[in-house]
């Protein structure tokens, strides 16, 4: 599904620059749960940004889909991103003004779906999270978990093969965490390719495989099965 060979990002600082990723070779298959885990600052956010394509690697090939992405013209890379991806974020990033239907539509809209269609299609995916009964209310109006869900359900909406999550329950309680993890398995169980970061190790130890970020490089790569296994020995 994604290949990332020899990838390099560095960000100008004053007169220098700070090299964030040094090299990240890292492959990801359709189907897998994977968990980036590091340090803060050791680059987690900037990788998944780049493999969103919200950001651009400095050298490296990135190939998703069988696509390399750098040959990509900025409108093709935005069909591409929009038909491809879906994003959650920590602080959720609702529009504070369009009610929970119309959050989940925004995707389809961009899509040039039709009104009624969207409609549909919002509503089924908020059926989906649990939130049908909160379609006409305005995020402000919603609990952290069902802002969440609200926000899964529209990175949901245009039926992405990748779902990307940066720190997915970072401003969420343990309980609703893992009400959100059960759920993001549950899509990850449907078939859904999930790639999330995370500092939280109980929350890595629910994805499939973990990643680990250490200056700039991935200092391991494992899953999780495995290495409960070797606990065991
Ligand atoms: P956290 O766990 O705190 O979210 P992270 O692992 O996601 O950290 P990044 O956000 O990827 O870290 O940042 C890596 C480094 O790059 C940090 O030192 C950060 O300050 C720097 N950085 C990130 N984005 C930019 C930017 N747009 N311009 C300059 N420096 C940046
Ligand atoms: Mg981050």
């Amino acid at each position: 599904m994604l290949n990332i060979r020899k990838l390099h990002k560095s960000y100008p600082i004053g007169d220098s620059s700070l090299h964030v990723l040094k090299g990240i070779d890292l492959s990801v298959k359709e189907g897998e749960m994977v968990a980036i885990m590091g340090s803060s600052g050791s680059g987690k956010s900037t990788l998944l940004n780049i493999i969103g394509m919200l950001d651009e690697a400095d050298e490296g090939d990135y190939i998703l889909d069988e696509v390399p992405i750098k040959n990509l013209t900025e409108k093709k890379a935005a069909i591409y991103r929009n038909k491809f991806l879906g994003f959650i974020f920590q602080s959720f990033n609702l529009i504070n003004y369009k009610n929970a239907l119309e959050n989940v539509a925004l995707p389809l809209y961009y899509q040039g779906m039709k009104r009624s269609e969207r409609q549909e299609k919002a509503l089924f995916h908020l059926e989906k999270v649990g939130l049908k009964d909160w379609a006409h209310h305005l995020p402000n109006e919603l609990s952290g978990g069902q802002k969440q869900r609200v926000a899964i359900a529209r990175a949901l909406a245009a039926n992405p093969k990748l779902l990307l999550a940066d720190e997915p329950t970072g401003a969420l309680d343990t309980k609703t965490s893992h009400e959100i993890m059960a759920f993001i398995q549950q899509l990850n169980d449907e078939g859904k390719t999930i790639l999330m970061v995370t500092h939280e190790e109980d929350i890595a130890s629910m994805c499939k495989r973990v990643v680990r970020l250490k200056d700039g490089v991935i200092m391991e790569d494992a899953f999780v099965e495995q290495v409960r296994a070797e606990q065991y020995v």
